[in-house]
C-alpha cells in the first residue's frame, strides 16, 4: 500500500489556472457599492482601485494560464509541492470501499493553504511600490498568511482581526507578531465602520463583514497602502489552483482519478484552488460525471440556505456588489469554532457552477464535524483544522453512502489546514460544550431585505 505521493520541487506548476475562461456562462460583472452600475472592464473596476494593478488585471483576466513569477515561486518552495496522502487507515476505520485521497495543505509555514495567494499579493504590492497592506482575519488563518508573506518581501502589515477570533485564539495573534504583523481587534476605534459598530454595541463580537470594512478604509486613507483579501475574489482563487494542478499530477501517480473532489468553503478560495483544476475536465466534456462538493457550516449557510442573488462584500457596503449566495451582508453568524466559515457571501465563481448545477453545496454542525475530525485524527494522525473538518465530515458521509452502495468510488478532498491553533474546539468537544446552532430562518429573512435593488 502506497501512503503518500510527492512532487519534485520541478514539478510545481508554473502557471496559475483561470476557470472563468471555460466557463460557458460566466458569473456578472461586479457593481459600483454607491450607484449599483455595472463595473465591466475596460472602465474602472473598483472604486476605489484598493487592489495593486496586477491584481487587478488578474481578477479580468482573459487569460486561461497566468505565470507564475519567480519570485513567488521561490517563496512557494518552501513547502510546495504539498503531499497528497491515500487515507487508507481511515478508510479501514470507516469499513469503506472507497478510495480516499487528500491534500495535505497544512505543510505550509502558517499552517493552511492561505500562504499560496498571500505570497503573491505581497509581491504585487511590493512590485507597485507600496509600503504596506491592510487585511482582515477571521480565525487569524489569513493573517497569519499575510504577516509569513510580507516579512519576505520588505512589506508592512496592518491586520483587523475579528474581536471574538482575538479574544478565543492569541496564539494566531502572536505567531502574526512574530512575523511583523501589526493586529488589532475588529471592530476597532481605528476607522469609522469600527466605530460605528461600537457605538450600536460595545461588546460586538465583529464579524468578517465589518473587519473588511476596516481594513478597506485603513487602506483607502493610508498612503503607500493597499487592501489584501484572503478569499472569495478570482484571483485569490486563481493563486489557490497550484494545488489542484499538483493534485491531478498526484493522482495519475497513484492510478486514479477522483469521483468526487470535496472541499470546505468559507469564501470558497481552498476549496476552488483543488476543485478548478478538476472541474476544467468536467467543463470541457472530458469528466461529465465528476462531483465536486462544497462543504459549509450550517451557522453561516450562505450556499445552501442563502438566496443568489447581488450583495455587497463588506458590512459598510464600501466594497464592490457581487452576484453570489450570500445570507445578508449584516448577517453575523454565531461564533463557530470554524472561523474562516464565517463570510456571508461565497466566491461569485463558485456560486454560477453552483446555479448551473455543475457543482454540489451542503452544510454541517459543529459537533458531528469534531467528531469525523477526531476519528480522520485518530486514524491519520493529522489534526485538521475545524474548517477543515467540515470537509472530512461530508468525505465520510460519502464513504459511507459508497459502504451502502458497495461502490468503491474514489473522494479527493482538500486538508485546507492544521488545527493546531484550534484545538480549544477539540476540547470543547470532548467536554460536550460544543453548541449546535439551529439557525432561525427569520434571522436570514431580516438580513436579506437589506439588499441591493439593482435597476433593470
Ligand atoms: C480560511 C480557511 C478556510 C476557509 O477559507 P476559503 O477561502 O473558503 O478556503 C478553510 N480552511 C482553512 C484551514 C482556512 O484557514
Amino acid at each position: 500500500m502506497q501512503y503518500k505521493y510527492l512532487l519534485d520541487e520541478k514539478d510545481m506548476p508554473t502557471h496559475w489556472y483561470n476557470i472563468l475562461t471555460d466557463m460557458k456562462k460566466k458569473p456578472p460583472f461586479y457593481r459600483h457599492p454607491a450607484t449599483l452600475e455595472e463595473l465591466a472592464p475596460p472602465g474602472p473596476p473598483m472604486p476605489p482601485p484598493v487592489f495593486p494593478m496586477a491584481l487587478i488585471e488578474q481578477e479580468f483576466s482573459p487569460e486561461r494560464y497566468i505565470e507564475i513569477p519567480d519570485e513567488v515561486a521561490d517563496v512557494l518552495k518552501m513547502w510546495r509541492p504539498s503531499p497528497v496522502y491515500r487515507a487508507a487507515r481511515w478508510e479501514k476505520a470507516l469499513d469503506t470501499p472507497a478510495k480516499i485521497y487528500y491534500k495535505w495543505e497544512g505543510v505550509s509555514p502558517p499552517g493552511s493553504h492561505k500562504p499560496n495567494t498571500a505570497v503573491a499579493q505581497a509581491y504585487y504590492a511590493k512590485a507597485e511600490g507600496l509600503e504596506g497592506v491592510a487585511t482582515e482575519t477571521g480565525a487569524g488563518q489569513w493573517g497569519s498568511a499575510l504577516s509569513f508573506a510580507t516579512n519576505y518581501f520588505g512589506l508592512k502589515c496592518k491586520i483587523f482581526m475579528v474581536a471574538i477570533s482575538f479574544q478565543q485564539k492569541p496564539y494566531r495573534r502572536i505567531a502574526m507578531e512574530t512575523w511583523g504583523g501589526s493586529v488589532v481587534p475588529s471592530p476597532s476605534s481605528e476607522t469609522n465602520a469600527g466605530r460605528a459598530v461600537l457605538e450600536q454595541d460595545p461588546e460586538s463580537p465583529g464579524s468578517l463583514g465589518i473587519a473588511i470594512s476596516e481594513a478597506l478604509e485603513y487602506a483607502v486613507t493610508h498612503d503607500g497602502y493597499k487592501y489584501s483579501l484572503g478569499s472569495v475574489v478570482n484571483f485569490v482563487l486563481l493563486h489557490q489552483t497550484v494545488i489542484g494542478q499538483e493534485a491531478m499530477k498526484q493522482m495519475e501517480m497513484a492510478g486514479d482519478y477522483p469521483d468526487i473532489v470535496i472541499g470546505c468553503a468559507g469564501g470558497g478560495s481552498n476549496a476552488a484552488g483543488l476543485i478548478f483544476p478538476f472541474m476544467k475536465d468536467k467543463l470541457t466534456g472530458a469528466k461529465p460525471n465528476l462531483r465536486a462538493i462544497f462543504v459549509e457550516s450550517t451557522a453561516c449557510p450562505s450556499m445552501t440556505r442563502g438566496v443568489y442573488a447581488y450583495d455587497w462584500g463588506d458590512t459598510a457596503k464600501t466594497g464592490p456588489v457581487a452576484k453570489m449566495h450570500t445570507v445578508g451582508h449584516s448577517f453575523i453568524p454565531a461564533p463557530v469554532h470554524a472561523g474562516g466559515l464565517r463570510y456571508h457571501g461565497m466566491a461569485p465563481s463558485i456560486c454560477a457552477l453552483l446555479d448551473q448545477g455543475q457543482a454540489e453545496s451542503r452544510a454541517y454542525h459543529q459537533n458531528e464535524v469534531l467528531s469525523s475530525a477526531v476519528g480522520f485524527a485518530r486514524a491519520e494522525g493529522f489534526i485538521v483544522a475545524p474548517e477543515t473538518a467540515h470537509a472530512v465530515k461530508a468525505v465520510m458521509d460519502e464513504a459511507l453512502a459508497c459502504k451502502e452502495s458497495g461502490e468503491s468510488k474514489v473522494i479527493l478532498f482538500n486538508a485546507s489546514g492544521h488545527g493546531h491553533f484550534d484545538l480549544a474546539a477539540y476540547d470543547a468537544y470532548f467536554r460536550q460544550d460544543l453548541p449546535d446552532y439551529q439557525l432561525d430562518e427569520s434571522r436570514i429573512e431580516v438580513a436579506l431585505t437589506e439588499l441591493p435593488k439593482i435597476p433593470a
